[in-house]
């Protein structure tokens, strides 16, 4: 069964969001407040399509059809005839609490809300909409193609029925879902912010270069990347704000976010998306 998909936002996750949509047979359209966005999302899609047919992954005729699934819009209009909707925008809680608002009141009655926030309250997402048991969180992990997991985050009035349709859906696009439920930053970011944001104490205290930091965490830990180029790869305001959730939602100080952290960000280095972070482009 295919479905009519819609994401909202064309950033790095929003783009590899409908390209997966796409690859998988469903109708997606993508839509974002900034044309220029839109543009560099569908050509990022293209650029990924055509590395997976490089690999032999994927061959021309499915990377062309996959193409020809996505549409693109600068209004919610598509948003009327959807069956789902990813929320994939800004990490900003008032933005999406906006942004909920407006798909509660396009979306046709039984179509299913989804957010991929890193952090931001599922259940407080929810409570915007006349919705909430068609509310849930679908946490896909950057780059969205690659990547196998899905953390499905469950809000408090999210129902049975949602969670099960989104579960399938997850497991039909080729991925693992993990239910889990809303709390702040739910496992992945609860786990990973706090070992990131250590990482960067470590450089600002000078216990080591940015090298060897990431270096002591790939070999010593069998860590694929080192967590200071992960959160380059993540974009370091992004991190700034899920510990920002983590500090006010939890009310530990051990969350706070490291002051370097946030100069790079006050600097607009925001790591790849940028060309520079910890690390240069
Ligand atoms: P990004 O900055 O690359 O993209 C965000 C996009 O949202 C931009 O293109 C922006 O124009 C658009 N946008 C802003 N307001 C909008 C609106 N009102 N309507 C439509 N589009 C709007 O950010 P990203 O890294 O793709 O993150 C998007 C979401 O995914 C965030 O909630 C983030 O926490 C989450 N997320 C990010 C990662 C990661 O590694 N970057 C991983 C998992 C989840």
């Amino acid at each position: 069964m295919t479905e009519r998909v819609v994401v909202v936002g064309a950033g790095q996750m929003g783009n590899g969001i409908a390209h997966v949509f796409a690859a998988a047979g469903h109708a997606v359209t993508m839509i974002d407040v900034s044309r220029d966005a839109l543009a560099r999302g569908r050509a990022t899609i293209e650029k990924n399509l055509a590395r997976q047919v490089q690999k032999g992954t994927v061959d021309a005729a499915a990377r062309d059809a996959a193409l020809g699934r996505i549409a693109l819009s600068e209004t919610m209009d598509p948003v009327r005839d959807a069956d789902i909707v990813i929320e994939a925008a800004t990490e900003n809680a008032e933005l999406k609490f906006r942004i909920f608002g407006e798909l509660d009141a396009a979306a046709p009655n039984g179509a299913i809300l989804a957010s991929n926030t890193s952090s931001i309250s599922i259940t407080e997402i929810a409570a915007r909409t006349g919705r909430p048991s068609h509310v849930i969180g679908m946490h896909f992990m950057n780059p969205v193609p690659v990547m196998q997991l899905i953390e499905v985050i469950r809000g408090l009035a999210t129902s049975d029925e949602t969670t099960t349709r989104v579960l399938d859906l997850s497991k039909r696009l080729g991925k693992t879902p993990v239910e889990v439920n809303d709390y702040p930053g739910f496992v992945s970011n609860r786990v990973l912010m706090p070992m990131i944001n250590e990482a960067v104490y470590c450089l600002m205290e000078g216990v080591g270069s940015a090298d060897a930091i990431d270096t002591v965490m790939k070999l010593g830990m069998n860590h694929p990347m080192g967590p200071l180029a992960l959160a380059d790869l993540i974009g370091l305001d992004t991190c700034v704000s899920i510990l920002e959730v983590l500090h006010r939602g939890l009310g530990d100080p051990k969350y706070r976010p490291c002051p370097l952290l946030r100069k790079y960000v006050a600097a607009g280095w925001l790591g790849r998306k940028t060309g520079r972070g910890f690390f240069s482009y």
